[in-house]
């Protein structure tokens, strides 16, 4: 079985489970700024917790958030249990990020957040989306803030230039199913110093330290998920998933879709056990980035699916986090591919204003692109440690089941 997804980590990561890093945090934080061209980088036990304290740090409440309806759940349970209000703007069918002329009419005089999420690692036109939010901003008199969502492009290019360095600060999830890992963990990057004073202040007040159970616990979730991850263990893995609910919460069961919540940890700061894991990952990154862009180039290149699926567009600077293609049947070909071998995921299952939790806020109102993605969209490995027999097989039995 090919697994839909495979964090590209191994023994470099287990050993720095072992070694003594002094300062290991800020050690991650100045690298990771480094890496990514800002002038700093602040760590979190989620992403998830990165966004929740930047509305804290900023004392935004009672406001509007904009954001995607078409995203991971987190995002809107950060909003909420900030003390804010999402305001969701539908997707487009392109490359299902916001659609940007309604998040023009989503903008009101109550909105003091736009969150930009580059999905599916598909950048978005972040020049357009700061032109919109400068007018609203003049048009209310009100500071907006941009936040990109980077939790799946990473250092996507808009034109040339990394998304990373748009808006007032960019936010990454490190969990084990994203383009690097720090087991858990999430960053925030910005070049804005009020902001990141603001907001080192609140976390370094309102977090506390990993005990060490919490800390062994993490190291035991690496292990457990590498070798779990192995192909000769994988076929046992898979199994486990299908068969019982052994493994839940080991890939990525650990938020809830359908409940506003937060982990109990979310305010646990990122131990230093983490960050020599995410310090190992930042090296690999530039690889990683490279070959999942090779990869994305072999499938356009192979894949042949007939009028009703509809494959990922092109676009220069993505990165691909996911391969999404939309499919007429989606239980079919999940179910028919798993049984030729091949994994699929089907990310982003829900449709945020339509998840019962949600409702109240997208009220009036339809997003009839995000509900048609949830329902239709599968993804493909695209993990970098794929080889070219994988690659073969993912191709030919998707051509397979799609010519049927
Ligand atoms: C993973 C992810 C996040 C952050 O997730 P955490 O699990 O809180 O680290 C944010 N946005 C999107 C779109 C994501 O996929």
């Amino acid at each position: 079985m090919i697994p839909r997804l495979k964090p590209f980590a191994g023994k470099e990561e287990l050993f720095a489970l072992l070694e003594r890093v002094p300062n290991a945090v800020e050690k991650f934080e100045e690298k990771f700024a480094a890496a990514f061209g800002t002038s700093l980088a602040i760590a979190f036990p989620y992403g998830r917790s990165a966004l929740w304290a930047f509305l804290k740090a900023m004392r935004i409440e009672d406001a509007e958030v904009v954001q995607p309806a078409y995203t991971c759940s987190v995002v809107g349970h950060a909003t909420v249990l900030s003390g804010n209000r999402p305001r969701f703007v539908d997707c487009n069918l392109r490359d299902y990020n916001m659609d940007l002329d309604l998040l023009e009419r989503a903008i009101t005089g109550r909105t003091r957040m736009v969150i930009p999420t580059h999905i599916f690692g598909y950048p978005m036109d972040v020049n357009r989306v700061d032109q919109i939010v400068r007018d609203a901003e003049n048009r209310y008199g009100q500071r907006i803030y941009i936040i990109q969502d980077c939790a799946h492009s990473f250092d996507a290019e808009w034109q040339g230039e990394s998304v990373i360095k748009a808006g007032d600060g960019a936010l990454f999830g490190l969990g084990i199913s994203k383009q690097i890992t720090s087991i858990f963990g999430g960053m925030l990057t910005t070049d804005d110093e009020d902001i990141a004073a603001n907001l080192i202040a609140f976390r370094d007040e309102n977090f506390s330290r990993k005990s060490l159970f919490e800390i062994i616990r993490r190291a035991l979730y690496l292990s457990a998920s590498l070798a779990a991850f192995e192909n000769t263990m994988y076929g046992l893995t898979y199994w486990l998933q299908e068969r019982t609910s052994l493994l839940k919460g080991l890939t990525d069961a650990y938020h809830l879709d359908q409940k506003i919540h937060f982990p109990p940890d979310h305010d646990h700061s990122l131990s230093s056990l983490e960050a020599r894991v995410g310090l190992r990952q930042l090296e690999k990154y530039a690889f990683i980035k490279r070959r999942r862009r090779e990869i994305a180039g072999f499938y356009f290149e192979k894949l042949k699916v007939p009028s009703g699926w509809v494959l990922p567009p092109r676009v220069e600077g993505a990165t691909y986090s996911h391969f999404a293609i939309r499919v007429p049947d989606r239980d079919l070909v999940l179910e028919v591919s798993a049984r030729e071998g091949v994994q699929l995921g089907q990310l982003i299952e829900y449709s945020m204003p339509h998840l019962p939790a949600y409702r109240q806020y997208g009220e009036g109102q339809e997003f009839p692109n995000s509900l048609l993605c949830s329902q239709s969209m599968i993804n493909l490995p695209i993990h970098p440690s794929l080889n070219e027999k994988d690659m073969v097989k993912i191709t030919d039995v998707i051509n397979r089941i799609a010519q049927r």
